[in-house]
């Protein structure tokens, strides 16, 4: 156990291609504050870390907990980013998401601007932690999947958080579901991020409109996965044949999940997935469809109750545990 008393508030920091987040967090979960901003991840780390910090500065200052010794105050701050990247020493290796971010040592950054013990976690695996402690899911085991400007998941199971011998918690975005598939940001082919991710579905849409100026997507001058998910909805049929490609790919990817760590949940969060029920239904379906039945059978797939704070809860889940707090 840590000396810090686990009842003090956590500061959260996550960290993506599209947003940044920061919020202060309780012991049980309860968001005190919850700050975002454009990632703008072409400006570069320094820019992107400076605008963090400023963040979790104003998550601080609106969440009304102090910093200092007296009464209620932060005790740690919780790190959630895209990997590969080191827990142990809290440096980004260089993300596929993040260019330009090799061998940035965030962790201590953090510590140094907030005077905190600081701890770094893959997003996603942090994610799956705070999915697991917070939502009130009745399980043990679950996997959580992110579709977000990436594609990225976590496992928790039997109650613990899967980290494995490098650290990564697992790279169950480059689940291969096409052997022959697109080439991935990984330098593989066919890897289920190659599909999934929401720059994934931007991109392989924008490829299909050059060959359809009829499509009601050609008239934008640069489209979003959520642009898709819209006139998909809105019955463009360029836009469906993307995001049923999209919902395949991904249903597949949770039948292989669900056959190999046999999870009671499986949990999906990240931007994407504010497509609602035009996401998960066909992925659902296809998931327990294809997976070995008594597998299936004894799982469900769901979306996050956290919506956008997913990825905040998560590392201030990270904090604790590592805190010795959880
Ligand atoms: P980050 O990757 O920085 O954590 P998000 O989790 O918000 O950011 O994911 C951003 C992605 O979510 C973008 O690709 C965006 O187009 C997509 N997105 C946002 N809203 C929707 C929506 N309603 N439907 C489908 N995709 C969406
Ligand atoms: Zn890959």
């Amino acid at each position: 156990m840590s000396s810090h008393p686990p009842s003090q508030p956590v500061l959260a920091l996550d960290v993506g291609g599209t947003k940044l987040a920061a919020g202060v967090v309780a012991p049980d979960g309860m968001l005190r504050s919850l700050c975002q901003v454009e990632t703008g991840v072409g400006e570069g780390p320094a820019a992107v870390v400076k605008r963090l910090m400023e963040l979790g500065e104003q998550a601080l200052a609106e969440s009304g907990v102090q910093t200092g010794p007296s009464g209620e105050h932060v005790v740690a701050v919780g790190v959630g980013c895209g990997g590969p990247l080191d827990p142990r020493t809290g440096v980004i290796l260089g993300p596929p998401g993040l260019p330009g971010w090799d061998e940035v040592p965030l962790g201590r950054m953090v510590a140094e601007r907030f005077g905190l013990p600081t701890y770094v976690e893959n997003d996603a695996t942090a994610a799956a932690l705070g999915e697991y402690r917070w939502s009130g899911w009745d399980v043990r085991s679950l996997v959580y999947l992110t579709v977000s400007t990436g594609f990225g998941g976590g496992v928790v199971a039997d109650g613990k958080l899967f980290r494995g011998a490098a650290a990564q918690g697992g790279e169950l975005g480059h689940v291969v579901v096409d052997w022959q598939g697109r080439a991935c940001g990984c330098g593989a082919r066919g890897c289920a991020e190659a599909y999934v991710s929401g720059t994934s579905i931007a991109r392989r849409a924008t490829e299909a409109v050059a060959d359809r100026p009829d499509s009601s997507l050609a008239k934008l001058t640069a489209i979003t996965a959520k642009d898709v998910a819209d006139h998909a909805r809105a019955g463009d049929d360029v836009a469906r044949a993307t995001w049923d490609e999209t919902t395949a790919m991904l249903g597949r990817m949770v039948a292989v999940l669900i056959n190999v760590c046999e999870p009671e949940l499986v949990v999906l969060g990240g931007g994407v997935t504010r497509a609602g029920s035009e996401l998960l239904d066909p992925v659902r379906e296809a998931a327990l469809r294809q997976a070995m039945p008594p597998a299936a059978k004894a799982c469900d797939v769901v979306l996050s109750r956290h919506g956008d704070a997913v990825g905040v809860l998560g590392a201030a889940a990270i904090a604790y545990e590592r805190l010795g707090a959880l």
